[in-house]
């Protein structure tokens, strides 16, 4: 059964400075952070729409939640923990930054049923991190994983890519980083520069120009291949679809659709790399039934792409394939499988 999350988004909350990134109200499309009956009331319409609250977490995200002067953290806390355990919710989830996980806060949070703590690292580079205005180190990125873990929460674990001074070589320093930090979930957000931020002052000075939706989908595809590897799930790949975020950007790497962009093209390369073994001609390839549109890519671009290439490419579904297994068939023959 599929995860999901009754979401709160409580903007900047906590925050005890802005980000050079960083618009929550645009990104969650929330101006205001609800009052903790708001919150509650909310939690109980939930539970009585909800089909499975068992797979459901009440979230908290948008702001720094454990820097939220502690009377008010727990009066959202107060307002979510009747709604969590024996036919509730499964949790709550809350985001913060790596350096506000102190043991005090997080000994309250286990107290009122957190069970999911994200920390918005963004990069393990100390120079990105500074460049960027996060106001901590890579190495509080570390305690805080570490301290997090002892308390026995799930470890949630955030990455931008795109960043000022952030290169691909950084961002799979990151990702390195991360798969030893053994993080439950990782999301990976692509920097989009948005009005009003300290990116955008430096986009229209000329001296930023972060990576567009090519360079990205080729950099999170390889990302994904990583955690993939070493299992560690990615629950998130770029912001949510929001009208007002396309809208309004300025820069960077917005697709509504950004995960399935970089899906296919895990699939690209993979067949790519099985008909790099064959000469250009016409070739049937098998895929995964339940994956077949990320193998044809969006609007059957990969598709479109290998025939630039000399390679007339048909793609049939396989119901007894797994995800991206991808297999050459000549006559009845397999030449070739990745
Ligand atoms: S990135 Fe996180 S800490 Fe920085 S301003 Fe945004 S919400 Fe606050």
């Amino acid at each position: 059964m599929k995860h999901s999350n009754i979401a709160f988004f409580i903007p900047h909350k906590g925050c005890p400075h802005r980000c050079s990134f960083c618009d929550q109200r645009t990104i969650s499309g929330t101006q205001q952070a609800p009052t903790p009956k708001e919150v509650a009331d909310t939690c109980r319409q939930a539970l009585s729409e909800c089909r499975s609250p068992e797979n459901t977490e009440i979230a908290f995200f948008g702001g720094s939640f454990t820097a939220i002067p502690t009377q008010e953290m727990v009066e959202y806390l107060e307002a979510a923990a009747p709604f969590v355990g024996k036919g509730g919710f499964a949790g709550i989830r809350v985001s913060t930054r790596p350096d506000a996980v102190e043991a005090p806060v997080l000994k309250i949070l286990r107290q009122y049923g957190v069970t999911s703590v994200e920390l918005g690292a963004q990069s393990m580079d100390d120079t990105v991190l500074a460049l960027n205005k996060r106001g901590h180190t890579a190495e509080d990125v570390r305690r805080g994983a570490e301290r997090v873990r002892q308390y026995g929460f799930s470890l949630g674990l955030q990455m931008m890519t795109g960043l000022v001074g952030d290169s691909k070589e950084s961002a799979y320093r990151t990702a390195r980083e991360f798969i030893r930090l053994s993080p439950n979930g990782v999301r990976i957000y692509p920097t989009v520069v948005l009005p009003g931020t300290e990116l955008a002052a430096l986009v229209q000075k000329g001296a930023y120009h972060p990576p567009g939706l090519e360079e990205t989908v080729s950099l999170c595809a390889g990302l994904l291949n990583l955690f993939d590897g070493v299992g560690i799930p990615v629950i998130r790949l770029g912001l949510h679809a929001s009208q007002e975020v396309g809208e309004r950007m300025i820069a960077g790497a917005y697709h509504p659709a950004l995960r399935e962009l970089c899906e296919a093209r895990r699939y690209l390369e993979r067949m790519e790399r099985l008909l790099a073994e064959v000469p250009p001609g016409e070739y049937r390839l098998c895929v995964s039934a339940r994956c077949l549109s990320q193998a044809l890519g969006q609007k059957k671009e990969n598709i479109a792409r290998l025939k630039e290439r000399g390679y007339e490419i048909s793609v049939a579904p396989d119901e007894r394939m797994k995800p991206l297994e991808v297999r050459l068939v000549q006559g009845k023959e397999v030449t070739g499988c990745f």
